[in-house]
C-alpha cells in the first residue's frame, strides 16, 4: 500500500474503528475494506441479484490505490453504527426563537457525525426591531451567530474534529456592516467561516458608485440605504485585515440551482464549495490526479483512459453513498434523496503540474485545468446519466432545469473540495491549490513543530545533482525557491509556491475549474503581507468578471494563528 507514515498516523488517530477502550479494531487496509463493503451494499437496492462482492472489490481497489478517496465522514463512518457519510449540510434559520434553536440542535447532531453546516442568517430580523410576543427588542443575526458558535465549541466532533460552520448574510440585510467586522476580534465566532451574499444589483451599484437598498427580511420593507462602494470597501478592508469575510455571488449560485421549485440557494457548506438548498446534504469525493499520469518518452502525460474509468467508478460510488447513508434528520434524508447531489472533484493538481513540468501560473497550466475538469464533468455527467437508465433519475428531475434533456441520476455531479485531510492521506497537494511551500514548518496542535519537505522537488534536485542540506535549509527559510541562488531556471519556473503565484493567476485558475464544475471550487487567493487593499478589491472584481461563484482571500500574517507558516521556527 503506497501510504506514507504521516498518512497512517492521521488515519490511526482519527479514522480507524475502535473498541470501547479506544484501541483500533482495524488496520488501514481494513478501513478501506469496511468502506468498500458498506458502500457496495447500495447496489442491492436496485438489483437483488447484484454482484455486490465484485462492486466492493472495485471500490476497495479505487481507494487502496489512493486513486480516489471519499470525504472524511465516509471513511470514518461507513459500515459503522453512526453511518453518517456526508461532509456538507445546509440548514435553514427562520426568524423565530423556536426555529433558531432547532437549527442549533440540528447542527450539533450533524457536527457530532463529522459533517459541516452552512447557514444563511439573512432571514433574521435586524437588531433593534420589535419582538411581537414580548414587545422587546430583537438582538439581530450576529448575536445569534455567537450562540451557534458556542454550541459548536461545546460539541467537539466525536473527539475528532471541531464542527465547521459557514455563516452567510445578504449584503442588503440592515446589519451587514456589523456582520462584516464581527470577526475582527479574532477570538469571536471562531467556528465559523463568514461570507457576504453579494447580489448583481449590488455589484452594479458598486461600479456606478450608487447607493443600494437595505431590506428588513421580516417585513420585506426597504429600511435604509448604504453607499455600495462604502460597503464594498468595508468588506475589502476586513478581508485584508483578517481574511474574512469572503464573498459569494448569490445570483450566480441560483442560476445554477437545478430545482428552483424547491426554493432559493442561500448558503454553501463551510468551505464554500457546495451550495445547497435548506436541508440538503452532499457527499464529496476526490480523484488523485498524480495517480492518473503515465510516463512516455516525452515525459509525464495524463492517462485519459484511466481517468475516465476512475470517474465512472467514483460516480457509482458516490451515488451508492446516498443510498446507504444514515441521515441525521428525516428532512435531510428526504431532501438529499430528492436531488441526489454528489460532488466529484480532484486533488493533487499542483503536484501533477510539477511532474509534467508545467508552471501553475501559466496559460498551459490553466489549459490543463480546463482539460481535466472538462473530462471529469462530462464523463461524470455521462456516468450519472447511465446510472439513471438503471436506477432512475433523481426524483425531482421533472421539476429540474434538466427536464427536457437526458434523465440524470444526480442533480449535481462535480465540486472541488479543499481535501484538507484527504490530501494528507493521499500524500498529494490539496485540491486545486498551488503547493503552499516546498519546505515548511507545520504547527502541531500541542505547540510542537514539524518540518516537511516536498518529495517531488527533492527528487528533482537530486536528479539535477544539486540537492544539499544547505540548499534545503535556504528553501525552508525563504519558503520559496524564487530567490534562492543556484537553482536552474527550468526548476525555478515550475516549482512555484502559493506566494509566487500572483493573486490574478490564483483567480484565473479558480475560474478555469469553475467553468467545468456544477457546484463551486474551494480556493484561497493568497496575498503577500505587503498587498494593498486595492489589490484585494481588484481580485474581487476579477472573480466576479471571470464567473467564479465566490472568493476567499488570505493575506500572509494577517491572523495570529496560522496552520502553515513560511520560514523559521520562532
Ligand atoms: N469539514 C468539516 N470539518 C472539518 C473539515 C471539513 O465539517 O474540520 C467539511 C466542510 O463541509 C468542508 C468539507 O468537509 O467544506 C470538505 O472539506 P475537506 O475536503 O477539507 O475534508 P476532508 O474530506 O479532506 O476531511
Amino acid at each position: 500500500m503506497p501510504i506514507s507514515e504521516n498518512a497512517k498516523a492521521v488515519l490511526e488517530r482519527r479514522y480507524l474503528a475502535r473498541d470501547e477502550q479506544g484501541q483500533p479494531t482495524e488496520t488501514v487496509d481494513g478501513l478501506f475494506r469496511r468502506v468498500a463493503n458498506a458502500v457496495a451494499e447500495g447496489d442491492r437496492r436496485f438489483d437483488s441479484k447484484a454482484d455486490v462482492v465484485a462492486t466492493a472489490k472495485e471500490f476497495y481497489e479505487l481507494m487502496v490505490s489512493l486513486d480516489f478517496l471519499p470525504n472524511s465522514p465516509t471513511l470514518m463512518n461507513a459500515g459503522r453504527p453512526l453511518g453518517q457519510l456526508s461532509a456538507c449540510f445546509v440548514l435553514p434559520v427562520a426568524d423565530s426563537m423556536e426555529d433558531i434553536f432547532d437549527a442549533i440542535k440540528n447542527a450539533a447532531l450533524i457536527h457530532k457525525s463529522g459533517g459541516g453546516t452552512g447557514f444563511s442568517f439573512s432571514r433574521l430580523r435586524p437588531k433593534g426591531s420589535t419582538v411581537n410576543s414580548t414587545g422587546g427588542v430583537a438582538s439581530g443575526p450576529i448575536s445569534f451567530m455567537k450562540v451557534f458558535n458556542a454550541a459548536t465549541e461545546a460539541v467537539k466532533q466525536g473527539g475528532t474534529r471541531r464542527g465547521a460552520n459557514m455563516g452567510i448574510l445578504r449584503v442588503d440585510h440592515p446589519d451587514i456592516l456589523e456582520f462584516i467586522t464581527c470577526k475582527n476580534d479574532t477570538r469571536e465566532i471562531t467556528n465559523f467561516n463568514l461570507s457576504v451574499g453579494i447580489t448583481e444589483a449590488f455589484m452594479e451599484a458598486v461600479s456606478q458608485d450608487k447607493p443600494y437598498d437595505l431590506v428588513d427580511p421580516a417585513t420585506g420593507r426597504v429600511v435604509g440605504q448604504h453607499s455600495a462602494r462604502a460597503v464594498f470597501d468595508a468588506i475589502v478592508t476586513s478581508a485584508w485585515q483578517t481574511g474574512e469575510p469572503g464573498i459569494i455571488f448569490l445570483d450566480r449560485l441560483n442560476r445554477d440551482n437545478v430545482v428552483p421549485s424547491q426554493g432559493e440557494i442561500e448558503s454553501t457548506n463551510p468551505c464554500g464549495e457546495q451550495p445547497l438548498l435548506p436541508y440538503e446534504s452532499c457527499n464529496l469525493g476526490s480523484i488523485n490526479l498524480v495517480n492518473h499520469l503515465m510516463k512516455t518518452p516525452a515525459g509525464w502525460v495524463l492517462d485519459r483512459a484511466k481517468l475516465e474509468k476512475t470517474i465512472r467508478t467514483a460516480v457509482h460510488f458516490l451515488d451508492n453513498v446516498i443510498e446507504v447513508n444514515q441521515y441525521p434528520l428525516p428532512e435531510i434524508d428526504r431532501m438529499t434523496r430528492s436531488t441526489r447531489k454528489i460532488g466529484l472533484g480532484v486533488m493533487g493538481f499542483a503536484d501533477m503540474l510539477l511532474h509534467m513540468g508545467v508552471p501553475y501560473n501559466s496559460e498551459e497550466g490553466v489549459a490543463l485545468a480546463e482539460e481535466i475538469m472538462d473530462t471529469v464533468n462530462s464523463i461524470g455527467h455521462q456516468a450519472s446519466e447511465e446510472l439513471a437508465e438503471i436506477r432512475g433519475p433523481f426524483p425531482l428531475f421533472d421539476q429540474s432545469i434538466y427536464r427536457d434533456g437526458r434523465p440524470i441520476r444526480n442533480a449535481t455531479v462535480t465540486t472541488i473540495a479543499p481535501t484538507g485531510t484527504l490530501s494528507i492521506i493521499a500524500g498529494v497537494s490539496s485540491g486545486v491549490e498551488p503547493v503552499f511551500a516546498y519546505a515548511y514548518i507545520r504547527n502541531v496542535m500541542d505547540g510542537t513543530h514539524l518540518i516537511e519537505t516536498n518529495q517531488i522537488l527533492k527528487d528533482r534536485l537530486v536528479e539535477a545533482g544539486i540537492y544539499s542540506d544547505e540548499l534545503m535549509h535556504k528553501i525552508v527559510e525563504q519558503g520559496s525557491l524564487a530567490h534562492v541562488d543556484g537553482i536552474p531556471e527550468d526548476i525555478r519556473r515550475v516549482f512555484v509556491c502559493a506566494h509566487d503565484v500572483s493573486p490574478i493567476w490564483h483567480v484565473k485558475m479558480q475560474a478555469a475549474f469553475q467553468r467545468y464544475t456544477d457546484n463551486a471550487v474551494s480556493k484561497t487567493v493568497n496575498f503577500p503581507n505587503s498587498a494593498t487593499k486595492e489589490e484585494v478589491a481588484e481580485v474581487y472584481r476579477l472573480a466576479f468578471t471571470l464567473g467564479c461563484k465566490g472568493t476567499t482571500i488570505y493575506r500572509d500574517g494577517s491572523r495570529n494563528e496560522q496552520v502553515l507558516n513560511i520560514g523559521k521556527v520562532n
